[in-house]
């Protein structure tokens, strides 16, 4: 089966190899073997149920998963396919839109962090601050923000890699994990996806004339996507490269991700103390007795 590993960016330069990984074919799965990547999904989805639990009642590490991708990609399929098998107590789902007026008046983090889970808690990004490197990067948006001139200068997407770098490291240190992934769509299945929306009414609803404007743009956004993986994807903050023409292989790549994630944090429910536990051991006596008496009484 495919293993994710050959799909995770870590350093600058690695992505080169796999920009093209669109499809089951580039990532050399056979159609054929859809039933088998199902049947690994459903399993990977019941460990992390169980992992959650621990990771929740541990409360050591949050984890932040960042999804990103083209329009019609999968993100929200994704979220509701894989994240749903997950504890909606344990998980917080948030949706980067375009910035309000108040976001727009403070640094482009600052919503991110708002954002962040408590530790115990996984976070999934749909879409992200990362959209402060691509959308505004292909469109240009950096000339219409009102900031310092010294801000805007030709670096300013090299200083926002840079301080997102930092940012990730930050978390990485304060007990943060950041998963990033990125559902690589094909052009062409981009454009049969969005016909289907047109042609559905059921799907009318998910389709919006902006995606169009936005696909016209889609070669600068591989371009600026290959940068932007480039720039940031570390050893501790990879990025994952996810073929998402198939779903039922972006959701088998997305599972397992996170159950690597999960083993790599391999999180345990607490141990209590001597002390705990002989509290505990009081509270069983307390309990039986109290059983007991309830008996007595029911004779009478
Ligand atoms: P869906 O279409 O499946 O509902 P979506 O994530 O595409 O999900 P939309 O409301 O269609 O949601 O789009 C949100 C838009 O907001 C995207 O086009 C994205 O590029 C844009 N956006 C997000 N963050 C920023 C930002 N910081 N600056 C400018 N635009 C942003
Ligand atoms: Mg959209």
């Amino acid at each position: 089966m495919l293993n994710v590993e050959r799909l995770c960016v870590k350093k600058d330069g690695e992505f080169e190899v796999l920009h093209e990984c669109t499809s089951a074919k580039n990532a050399g799965v056979k159609k054929q073997e859809r039933a088998l990547y199902e049947q690994r999904t459903q399993q990977n989805l019941q460990k992390l149920a169980v992992m959650q639990e621990k990771l929740y009642a541990d409360g050591k590490e949050g984890v932040v998963v960042i999804l990103q991708a083209m329009d019609a990609a999968g993100k929200d399929s994704a979220v509701k396919h894989v994240i749903g098998a997950l504890n909606p107590q344990g998980v917080d789902i948030v949706s980067f839109k375009q910035p309000t007026k108040e976001e727009l008046a403070h640094d482009y983090l600052w919503r991110a962090v708002r954002a962040l889970p408590t530790r115990g808690k996984i976070a999934i990004f749909n879409r992200s601050y990362y959209e402060d490197v691509l959308v505004v990067q292909v469109h240009h948006l950096e000339k219409t923000y009102r900031m310092a001139e010294r801000c805007i200068d030709d670096d300013f997407f090299e200083k926002r890699y840079r301080q997102i770098v930092d940012f990730e490291r930050y978390l990485y240190e304060n007990s943060y994990r950041v998963v990033k992934i990125f559902l690589n769509v094909s052009k062409e299945r981009q454009k049969e996806r969005f016909l289907e929306r047109i042609d559905d009414p059921a799907k009318n609803w998910k389709f919006s004339q902006a995606d169009l404007k936005e696909r016209a743009h889609f070669e600068s956004y591989q371009k600026v996507y290959r940068d932007v993986i480039d720039a940031t994807a570390k050893r501790d903050t990879p990025w994952y490269v996810v073929p998402a023409d198939q779903k039922w292989l972006a959701r088998y790549c997305i599972s397992e991700i996170l159950v690597n994630t999960m083993n790599e944090i391999n999180p345990e429910f607490p141990e209590l103390s001597d002390e705990e536990k002989a509290g505990l051991a009081q509270c069983r006596t307390l309990l039986t007795a109290d059983s007991q008496e309830e008996k007595e009484k029911n004779k009478k």
